[in-house]
Order: C-alpha cells, then structure tokens, then sequence
C-alpha cells in the first residue's frame, strides 16, 4: 500500500522559509523507504504576507490546515512588521486557538558529538519533554489587556478545570508512553502554587488527575525552583508540565540546555490536529545568509511522522521518524558537520544534505 498523506506547508517568514525547504527535502528522501507519499502543498500566511496583503491568516490557509492530515509551521513574524495595536504578528497563536492545538510539546535531547553548555557529565543524556498549555493561562489576556487610564495595565492568567484536566492528562499520557519505551515514567508539574490562586487550583487538578496514574512517579515543583534545577540537574527529568507563559519561558531555557533554538523540534497537538514546528522564531538576523541550522525543523518533521503513526495506525509511519531521529544523530556524531551555533561552519545546505545521504545510505 503506498498511502500518501496530505500536508499542509507554512513556511512564513525568514529562516522559516529557509529550514522549511530542508524539512521538505528529507521528507520526501524517506518517503520511498518507507513506501508513503507526502502531498505537500504550500500556503500564504505570516508578516511579509501581512504586509503585502494586510492578511496575516488568509481564510483558505487555515482551512487547508484544518482539510490537512497534518500541518508543518517554518516560523513568522518580522520585528518592523506591526499590526495596528503595535504588536508583531504571530498567526501561529490564531492557529492555535481556532484549531484547539492545546498542547504545546517541546522535546530536548542531547546530541553525541556537538557540545552542551553543561560541562557536568551527566548533562550528555538529557533527554525530557516540556508539556505546554497552549490554549489559555496569561496568554488568556492576549488581546484582553486592560489600561487603567495612564497609570496601570492588567492582564488576567486564566485556569480552567477542563483545561488543567485534559493537559495534566496529555502529559501523564505521554509519561505512560515514554515509559514503555525505557524511559522514567514521571511527571513534573510546574506552578507557582505558594502564590496564586490560579495556580493553587492547577496543582490540585493536577494531583487529582495524577492518582489516576499510579504507575507514573509525580511531583509538583514551583517554577522559580524549577529554573535553577533546569540548569543544574535537567537529566533527572522526563515529562514536565506547565502553564502557557511559564511553558513559554522554560521551553527557550530547555532549548538552550542542548546548544540553542537551532536543536529544539516542537508540536502543537490538539485532539483532531496537529502542527509541527521548530521551537525557534524567524531569526532575522540571519535570514537570507543559508547559515541557519534546520535541525529543530527536520526533527519538527519527524515528531510529525510519530503523531501521524499513532492516529493513522501506521507503523511505517514511525519507522520513518526514527529513521530521520537516527540520520540526524548520525550527521552530527562523527564530528564532521558542525552548525555555527556550535562553532562550526556547516550552513543550511550542508547540514541538510548530511542528513538525507544518511537516509539514502
Ligand atoms: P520569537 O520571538 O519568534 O521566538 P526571537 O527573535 O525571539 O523570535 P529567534 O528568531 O528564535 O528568536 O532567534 C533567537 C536567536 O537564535 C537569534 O540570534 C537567532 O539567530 C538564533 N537562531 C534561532 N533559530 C536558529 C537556527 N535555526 N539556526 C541558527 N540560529 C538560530
């Protein structure tokens, strides 16, 4: 059977475009091996359509994500490109709302043969996955903020039953999971209980929700303490789990634990969608130079792969995540290939074809 599987494609803006087109590329090296097709098709969307078209989300690009099996995201938003309200562009947090991708999943791992900036030893296995809630939290005053004439401004973080409860749940899940491949099996919730209603009432649904796991170790942790032991000890973590604004805080410090954005895959999941993304923004300041590391897309892809496997029940499917995870481990082992974040010298290109040879040999 040589199924194909429909692929809704927004490059964006900047280096998104640019590890887009290296994602694409691997993407139909290990079609072949694994006998599926990928119908990728293009759409407009982002600040440079913005400011082309006054449209940063056209309605056909977001229906073609919803007709989709599955969507891959580059990255948008360009620092002199503001909508009325003086705020960048992000048409990511639109998708995300109109398709309820609630769970937001950053997985971290380190790479044989490139650097951390840990030099403990321990530091070479990291390997967890920051949970995010999407869908409400502070990002609920997003658009909601309220100015108190010149003096004051406030913006409400909202906590729901229903989406503390079905978060909690995706990542208890997910623990379950990771724990039937070797993994721990434990999941870390972060708050800031000591201080927040908000938050008191998340680690409560949260512990609720736990005892319905017994074979899952967890624990609640609060987020200021959870920042130092990120950098002091993350490989003794395995699934966290957090709110919105602190999801998006300790997603770029996890990153940063395995050598930068450049390294960091992402995806947004909701029950009937899913989009995958690298967790890195557009970086205009080297847009345009074919220096940007296309490694947090190409893997962006791979995770693609994995949830489309779990909901199509197709096992080919992950054989070819893992088939581009070890391709990409082996790029990066023997030394040769080396992005410039790490010091080395290999650009998009470079690192692009490294990994599709490893694929094909
Ligand atoms: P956003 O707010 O959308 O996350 P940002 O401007 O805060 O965007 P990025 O665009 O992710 O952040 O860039 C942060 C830094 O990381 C920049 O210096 C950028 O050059 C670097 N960077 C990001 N992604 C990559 C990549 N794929 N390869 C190399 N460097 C990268």
């Amino acid at each position: 059977m040589n199924k194909n599987y429909a692929i809704a494609v927004l490059p964006g803006d900047g280096i998104g475009r640019e590890v887009m087109a290296s994602a694409l590329a691997v993407l139909q090296a290990v079609a072949p091996r694994i006998g599926r097709g990928f119908d990728t098709r293009q759409h407009p969307a982002g600040a440079q359509h913005y400011a082309e078209t006054g449209q940063s989300l056209p309605a056909p690009t977001l229906q073609a994500c919803r007709e989709a099996d599955a969507i891959l995201f580059g990255a948008m938003g360009l620092p002199h490109v503001r909508g009325a309200d003086g705020t960048e562009i992000i048409p990511q947090l639109d998708i995300r709302f109109a398709l309820d991708l609630y769970a937001g999943v950053r997985p971290i791992r380190t790479f044989e043969g490139l650097p951390t900036p840990l030099a403990h030893p321990e530091a070479a296995r990291i390997d967890l996955v920051l949970v995010r809630e999407n869908t409400e939290g502070l990002f609920y005053a997003r658009g909601r903020g309220v100015m108190q004439g010149e003096d004051a401004a406030l913006d409400t973080m909202k906590i729901t039953r229903a989406g503390t409860e079905r978060i909690c749940d995706f990542a208890l899940k997910l623990a379950q999971r990771r724990r039937e491949q070797g993994r721990a099996g434990q999941v870390t919730s972060v708050d800031k209980a000591n201080v927040f209603q908000s938050m008191a009432f998340w680690r409560r649904i949260f512990e609720e929700r736990a005892r319905r796991f017994p074979e899952i170790a967890t624990e609640s942790a609060y987020v200021d303490a959870m920042a130092l032991n990120l950098v002091l000890k993350p490989w003794r973590y395995d699934v966290l789990v957090t709110e919105n604004m602190f999801g998006d805080i300790l997603s770029d410090l996890v990153a940063a634990l395995v050598g930068g954005m450049g390294m960091a895959p992402s995806g947004d999941i909701g029950d009937r969608h899913g989009l995958f993304q690298p967790a890195h923004g557009t970086a205009p300041d080297i847009a345009g130079q074919g220096i940007a590391n296309p490694t947090a897309m190409i893997l962006s892809a791979a995770m693609m792969l994995d949830w489309l496997a779990d909901r199509h029940q197709d096992t080919a499917l992950a054989d070819g995540a893992r088939a581009i995870e070890t391709a990409v481990q082996q790029a990066f082992a023997g030394g040769a290939v080396r992005p410039r974040e790490f010091g080395g010298t290999s650009g998009t290109a470079e690192i692009t074809r490294a990994v599709i040879e490893r694929l094909q040999g």
